[in-house]
């Protein structure tokens, strides 16, 4: 990697508005510290990439919490209008991140192994592993169910005859198992609000497969 410009605290004393990790909701940041680094690959003679790299060190103007951010973009990654796809990164990671469902502690101790490790790649932002992991889930509930068929595929449909899944429900299972298929076939990584999107409907499949049936059987003996 060769560094061909480097910016120190240019930035410093702007703000930026980020979640606080201590303050319960976004707060202004002020930067302390900030180094913007970029520089230019040749990958053949008659093609270079770019890349482009800010960190900053924050601190909230409310609490005074430290938060270390990172921007990153290249060449290789463009938005669909044509500019350069940011990635940011933040640490402390921010709690943001989504909580396990209600009683995640009656699902089955391997689906609940595969449900916990599929929440922490979404909230530490590894869209590839969650796609898979969301396939994982699947695939487990299919199996714990004993559902029949060839395929994934024909397992999901296994469900609706069983009565443990809505028509509609397998519609969207279908689009889940594509998802999945995608993650781990052509390593795609997909858009935060898509995986967040497939785990609500994720969170709606256990529930109505295992912790409504325990409530039931319990509520009415
Ligand atoms: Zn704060």
């Amino acid at each position: 990697m060769t560094i061909s410009k480097k910016d120190l605290n240019k930035k410093v004393g702007q703000a930026v508005k980020i979640g606080c990790i201590n303050c319960s909701n976004e707060t202004n940041h002020e930067i302390v510290c900030s180094i913007q680094l970029s520089g230019e690959e040749p990958i053949d003679p008659n093609y270079d990439i770019w890349w482009s790299q800010e960190n900053q060190i924050l601190q909230c103007r409310g609490c005074d919490s430290i938060t270390f951010r990172q921007i990153s973009s290249n060449s290789e990654d463009m938005e669909y209008n044509g500019r350069p796809r940011e990635h940011e990164y933040l640490y402390p990671n921010r709690s943001e991140g989504r909580d396990p469902m209600d009683d995640e502690h009656l699902l089955p101790s391997n689906l609940h192994r595969i449900y916990m490790e599929t929440i922490s790649a979404l909230n530490n932002k590894q869209p590839v592993l969650a796609g898979i992991g969301i396939r994982a889930i699947i695939e487990t509930v299919t199996k714990e169910r004993k559902s029949k068929g060839n395929n994934l595929q024909q397992k999901i449909d296994g469900l609706v005859h069983q009565g443990s899944l809505t028509d509609d429900g397998a519609k969207i299972l279908h689009k889940l198992r594509v998802l999945g298929n995608e993650s781990a076939h052509e390593v795609k990584a997909h858009k935060p609000d898509e995986l967040s999107l497939a785990f609500d409907v994720v969170d709606h499949l256990l529930k109505a497969v295992y912790t409504i049936p325990y409530y039931a059987s319990k509520t009415f003996k």
